[in-house]
């Protein structure tokens, strides 16, 4: 068995890619695949219905929240989002927390201003920023929850007076927060809830509507809503696969259920990191995320050989981005803990042969 730490695309789990295979050969035995499926026959709609249905029960949001499936990745709503809510003389706030949120940053500048107000950039994105105030003139702030690349999280959701916006891409349906506290999240699929090439985007639709700009038909959140996130083909296949992991994820009890389980996960993880003398984590304990584990060794020469010694016991995944170094261990809902216990085991070993 294969243990499957990479950030993204990332494990899922494996009955979802047993009846995602068995789908693409007979779709519930209609004799088609589902690959070869009109998006408007209403054995696609059910698929498209279910799939936003489950969204909504296993976030429970009201009913100002409507639930999109749409084209292109994370990095697509870096740009649709001030395009449907930011003009030209107005502010976008944002939280520098990353990469993620840099990117973001970069373009809502194309379309009006932005208010950075606050940066975990003076302590290398080791730590979520704590002292910031959001300006109230702003039309949204927007945060990164988790910092993928960096191995940190919002564990505390701020409270604002505009709207919130948060990319959550690598903690979607993760741990139980009040999603109807934000007026709009967006997750690319590939992190924590299918496969690459479908954004989920969640909007309250009270927030739009609101700006001058004319908007392109396919941008406009508003037309994707009114189609009921069918305006064009969809990426049906992904779309599809979402349906399956969010079926398995209300089976498995949700997202509190997932959460405990996660929060087990990371502390067995973080709790060897903490206690073997080779090895420490990057980011303030208070801030660490429970997805995205960082961490490197005291002493830098170990490093290769400990990426062979996780070979050779079936890990993979584990190497850090390059902007970080060392490692990132994803532990993502599907990854089940005796993976973890596997990885810690290894750690363990590892220490008794170089300590
Ligand atoms: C991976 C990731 C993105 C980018 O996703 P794409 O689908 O590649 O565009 C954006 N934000 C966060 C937090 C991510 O983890």
């Amino acid at each position: 068995m294969v243990h499957n730490f990479n950030a993204g695309p990332s494990i899922l789990p494996k009955e979802v890619f047993e009846q995602a295979a068995a789908a693409i050969l007979n779709y519930n035995n209609t004799g088609l695949s589902i690959l070869e499926l009109g998006h408007r026959t209403p054995t696609f709609q059910a698929v498209m219905d279910e799939a936003r249905a489950l969204v909504k029960e296993l976030m429970q949001l009201d009913d100002n929240h409507e639930v999109l499936f749409l084209h292109g990745g994370a990095s697509t709503q870096f740009m649709q989002v001030p395009m449907n809510l930011l003009d030209i003389k107005d502010t976008g706030a944002y939280a520098d927390t990353g990469v993620w949120g840099q990117k973001a940053v970069k373009e809502a500048k194309l379309f009006g201003n932005v208010a950075l107000v606050c940066s975990g950039k003076e302590n290398k994105y080791t730590a979520i920023p704590k002292d910031f105030a959001v300006p109230n003139d702003a039309v949204y702030f927007h945060i990164t929850t988790n910092n993928t690349i960096y191995g940190s999280q919002w564990q505390k959701i701020p409270a604002t007076s505009i709207p919130l916006v948060g990319d959550m891409s690598s903690d979607i349906f993760s741990r139980v927060i009040d999603f109807n506290a934000f007026d709009l999240i967006y997750a690319g699929a590939q992190k924590n809830m299918g496969p690459a090439g479908v954004n989920l985007v969640v909007v309250n639709k009270n927030i739009l509507g609101k700006i001058k700009r004319p908007i392109p038909t396919i941008m406009d959140y508003r037309n994707h809503i009114a189609d009921g996130s069918m305006l064009n083909t969809p990426p049906v296949f992904a779309v599809f696969v979402c349906m399956l992991t969010l079926r398995w994820l209300k089976a498995a009890g949700g997202v509190a259920a997932i959460e405990k389980l996660n929060n087990a996960k990371a502390a067995l993880l973080y709790n060897e990191i903490d206690n073997n003398p080779l090895f420490r984590g990057t980011v303030v304990t208070e801030d660490r995320s429970k997805m995205n584990v960082c961490f490197v060794m005291n002493n830098a020469a170990l490093e290769e050989p400990f990426l062979a010694a996780a070979k050779a016991n079936n890990i993979v995944g584990i190497k850090g981005h390059r902007l970080v170094g060392g490692f990132r261990a994803s532990l993502y809902n599907a990854l089940p803990i005796s993976s973890v216990q596997v990885l810690v085991d290894t750690m363990q070993a590892f220490s008794k042969q170089y300590a």
